[in-house]
């Protein structure tokens, strides 16, 4: 990723195989925002916003957030930027959504350079999710929850792969975080 340019990682894994603890390290490192929709609507209902109000029980249910309110999101972040240096974590999470952020990207000229998929086998998935929910409280990080998450990630999210189709690059998600971490920075230059 060459430094000062614009460039968009878009980083697509399961509920559970750790986006977000390496989407911040490769943000901190390589000069880019990172973008968590979960954390921005998990935000909202902490603060007992409207939207948080009415996102609370569809995350609670590990269900989707409907289409518009996230590209409306995106879309609003994304034109304050001055230069759009992104790497998204958990956006997007359908082809709709993954549709409306080429029409975004285009506009912006803001170029993918990535498109890591990190794997990790469902039950290790589900393991790590209550192991997580036990340390942060997290609402929807238990057992039952995490199962419906996997199964709307398989029908939902999983058909982004064949979306980004050739950019895709798998990257062993089980192991070190460093080493998963060095497979990461190796996909996506
Ligand atoms: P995880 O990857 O562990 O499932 P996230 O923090 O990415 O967790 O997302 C938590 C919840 O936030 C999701 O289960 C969903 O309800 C909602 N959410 C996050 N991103 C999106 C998105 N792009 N589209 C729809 N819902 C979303």
């Amino acid at each position: 990723m060459r430094e000062g340019r614009s460039a968009v990682v878009i980083f697509l894994g399961p509920p559970g195989a750790g986006k977000g603890t390496q989407a911040e390290r490769l943000a901190r490192e390589h000069d880019l925002v990172k973008i968590s929709t979960g954390d921005i609507l998990r935000d909202h209902v902490a603060r007992g916003t409207e939207l948080g109000e009415r996102v609370r029980p569809i995350l609670d249910a590990g269900q989707l957030v409907p289409d518009d309110i996230l590209i409306a999101l995106i879309r609003d972040r994304l034109s304050s930027m001055e230069r759009v240096r992104v790497i998204f974590d958990g956006f997007p999470r359908t082809v709709a959504q993954a549709r409306a952020l080429d029409v975004l990207l285009e506009e912006l000229a803001a170029p993918i350079v990535g498109v890591p998929l990190l794997e990790v086998p469902d039950e290790e998935l589900i393991r790590r999710i209550v192991e997580r929910g036990q340390a942060s409280g997290r609402s929807d990080d238990n057992e039952h929850v995490a199962r419906e998450r996997q199964r709307v990630y398989r029908e939902q999210t999983q058909p982004l792969i064949d979306y980004y189709g050739g950019r895709v690059r798998r990257v062993d998600g089980i192991g070190v975080l460093d080493d998963v971490y060095g497979r990461i920075v190796a996909s996506v230059q």
